[in-house]
């Protein structure tokens, strides 16, 4: 599981900050989480290819998390583009995109699904064979999902000598992977776990972002691998998270805390502030595995 940061900053893009954007790579699916201005820019700059991104999120309606769409989503048909691209974000995106492209006289020339959102509650929205992703619901001014990527359970690691030695036919080898005993040619029954390996653990991705200190989403992120929160202000500015409905740093790590997640990664800061350390320091004096999302950067959690 890989995530690549575009822009990790709220409000406006300035010289050297983007708004929002992330890509996770995750059991060879390439998903961009929210697409605010320049992130085509950004996705060339991180050698993102295009071609792989098949599936887009969008959290929320705020120009900081969705102003790239609509170039990313012409500049794909431009460079003809036949693969099919799937829209995940609130009721009213697609009549938003729509009009544009209404506008510019032009339609893609690749099949662009929309999938509108306006549940209240966590729901299933895409899944594979490899990955479910669900809906995670945020407080914020307007109606707002994070989202979780959850990787399927992993399937069990035959050990090819003991399996071998243990006598068993090759056609139970889809039953040993999927944890059952087998019988082997001599009639024998073959415990699992005397042939096969523990596998390797199904990780997971919570994306928060934007949202009010919300314990709500504590049972759909729970023991989560990583949690991205928003991180918007630092403590000394807690007055200003009931009314733009945003968290501090230490509302993020204590989410993260009572969620019993592995990694949390703080990001969406406030354009007033010029360095960053300060919310990792407030993040750790509650939760102590604190990562700093930051432009360009690249987190692997293999
Ligand atoms: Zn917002």
């Amino acid at each position: 599981m890989k995530l690549t940061i575009l822009g990790c900053h709220s409000a406006t893009p300035r010289t050297n900050t983007n708004p929002t954007s992330q890509v996770l790579e995750i059991k060879n699916h390439m998903f961009l989480i929210d697409c605010g201005e320049g992130t085509q820019v950004e996705l060339r700059r991180n050698r993102v290819k295009f071609s792989r991104i098949k599936h887009i999120f969008i959290s929320h309606l705020h120009g900081d998390h969705y102003f790239g769409l609509i170039g990313l989503v012409n500049t794909f048909s431009l460079l003809t583009r036949e693969t099919e691209l799937h829209i995940y974000g609130p009721e009213g995106l697609k009549e938003v995109i729509l009009l544009q492209m209404k506008l510019s006289g032009g339609w893609t020339k690749y099949p662009l699904v929309f999938h509108e959102l306006s549940s209240k509650v966590s729901e299933l929205i895409f899944e594979d064979d490899k990955v479910e992703v669900y809906t995670i619901p945020l407080k914020h001014r307007i109606y707002t999902n994070g989202f979780l990527f959850k990787e399927k359970k992993n399937e069990r690691k035959l050990d090819i000598n003991l399996v071998y030695e243990a006598n068993i036919d090759t056609a139970y080898f889809r039953k040993l992977k999927q944890g059952y005993d087998v019988v082997n040619e001599d009639g024998v029954l073959i415990a699992n776990e005397k042939v096969t390996k523990d596998p390797i653990l199904a990780k997971s991705y919570a994306y928060c972002s934007d949202t009010v200190y919300n314990e709500e989403m504590i049972p759909i992120i729970k023991d989560a691998t990583v949690l991205y929160h928003e991180s918007t202000f630092l403590d000394k500015n807690e007055s200003l998270c009931i009314p733009t409905k945003h968290s501090t740093a230490k509302h993020a790590a204590t989410i993260a805390k009572k969620a019993n997640v592995e990694t949390l990664i703080l990001g969406h800061y406030s354009t007033r502030y010029s360095g960053y350390n300060e919310f990792k320091a407030e993040a750790k004096t509650i939760f102590d595995n604190v990562l700093l999302a930051k432009d360009g950067k690249t987190f692997n959690f293999d």
